[in-house]
């Protein structure tokens, strides 16, 4: 939904990006603080030093974001779950987890986790209010105030029980601890999720309405929740119905691969164009995966350097494109890097290649399986990308 993000940082091993949008968004609250809120509330505040402080605020928003997340992050790993990267976008942040949550109490907790890193920040800004003697300077007190207030309204916006919001995956561990259906408790999540949702978004454009502007923002929040609500639903089916398929079931054979050490050129001419594959399997001296090389990536190198540069230079090479034969195709596709790239490597034991599996396969499936609903199937078990589906019901 975002646009793409970019990494600033990497703390505890894990990549920290950032969506252009957050640079908006920096600017926004830079400029609403800086013209509105602190004139408002120190006196004969200078213009430059308004806007500074309002730039120094949303900096430590932005940090407070970040803890947030990082408690999502911390108590994910500690549970096994491996995350991929912290994106810092248009409103607040995402951890990219590899895998969803193994089990409802790890969910809660995992959910909550973020929620008690606000509730700390806020906490710790409450005391220094309370803490700052009389004699204060009225900046520095505006500054711990406005950090006080806009970590209470994180806390609390997160914990609205709006899935995907913190609020919503606490409501889906209890219900999913209560019917051991995680498809299920999902659905019902969104549901509610998007019944928030269409609330925010009647509730703020009636107050944009009365002339009040911060509906608008309550409305983008709402059609952000209904868009990222329905989202989870579709990708919780998906899932459900990809779990239990190994890879070796859905990948394309036979597959040929490129050595890391052949020119961009040859990559053309004697593979692209050979064998009319839109994307390949990198491998090393020994055979072994070590990426991906989309067609897309060698377009972008100009003619002109395709003689000099080799595939090592452009091939994807994030470890997570590779899946065991035995592995589940449902591991894969919450895989960032799989959503990425849009297609993944199947490997033997040894690590060589042994078949591709793209998006494009799965959406196969998908569509297939879809012409033989209707009766009530929710059809698991053998899926073969070529030939009659063989989805069967039940
Ligand atoms: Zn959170």
């Amino acid at each position: 939904m975002p646009g793409r993000s970019f990494r600033i940082a990497r703390i505890a091993g894990i990549p920290v990006g950032i969506s252009p949008w957050w640079l908006i968004i920096v600017a926004l609250i830079t400029w609403s603080l800086g013209d509105g809120y602190f004139p408002s509330v120190v006196n004969n505040i200078s213009p430059a030093l308004s806007y500074t402080l309002g730039f120094v605020s949303a900096l430590l928003l932005f940090l407070s974001i970040l803890l947030h997340e990082f408690g999502h992050a911390i108590v994910a790993r500690h549970h096994g779950i491996e995350v991929e990267e912290i994106d810092l976008w248009l409103l607040g942040g995402v951890s990219k987890m590899h895998d969803e949550a193994h089990d409802p109490d790890d969910e809660l907790r995992y959910a909550l986790a973020g929620p008690g890193v606000t509730a700390i920040i806020a906490i710790v800004f409450g005391a220094i209010s309370l803490a700052l003697p009389a004699s204060t300077s009225s900046v520095v007190r505006a500054l711990v105030d406005y950090q006080l207030l806009v970590n209470v309204l994180i806390l609390g916006f997160n914990l609205l029980p709006a899935f995907p919001l913190d609020g919503g995956r606490v409501l889906r561990s209890l219900l999913w601890r209560h019917n051991r259906d995680l498809e299920r408790s999902t659905a019902t999540a969104a549901s509610v999720g998007r019944g928030f949702g269409y609330a925010m978004i009647a509730i703020g454009v009636l107050s944009l309405f009365s002339g009040y502007a911060g509906g608008l923002w309550l409305a983008v929040i709402g059609v952000f929740i209904v868009v990222a609500a329905g989202a989870q639903a579709v990708s919780a089916q998906v899932q459900a119905r990809f779990a239990g398929v190994p890879a070796r079931e859905l990948m394309s054979t036979p597959v040929v691969s490129i050595p890391l050490d052949v020119s961009l050129e040859r990559a053309g001419s004697d593979y692209f164009l050979s064998y009319r594959y839109t994307a390949f399997p990198v491998i090393d001296v020994s055979g072994h995966f070590t990426g991906v090389l989309a067609l897309h990536r060698l377009e972008q190198v100009p003619p002109y350097q395709r003689a000099t540069r080799t595939v090592a230079d452009v091939a994807d090479r994030d470890p997570s494109l590779a899946i065991g034969e035995e592995e589940d195709v449902a591991a894969l596709l919450s895989r960032p890097a799989f959503g990425r790239v849009g297609r993944a490597v199947v490997v033997d034991a040894s690590g060589s290649p042994v078949g591709l599996l793209s998006i494009t396969d799965i959406e196969r499936v998908l569509r297939a399986a879809s012409l033989s609903r209707g009766s009530g199937a929710n059809g698991r078990g053998a899926m073969s990308p070529r030939g009659p589906s063989k989805v069967s019901s039940g």
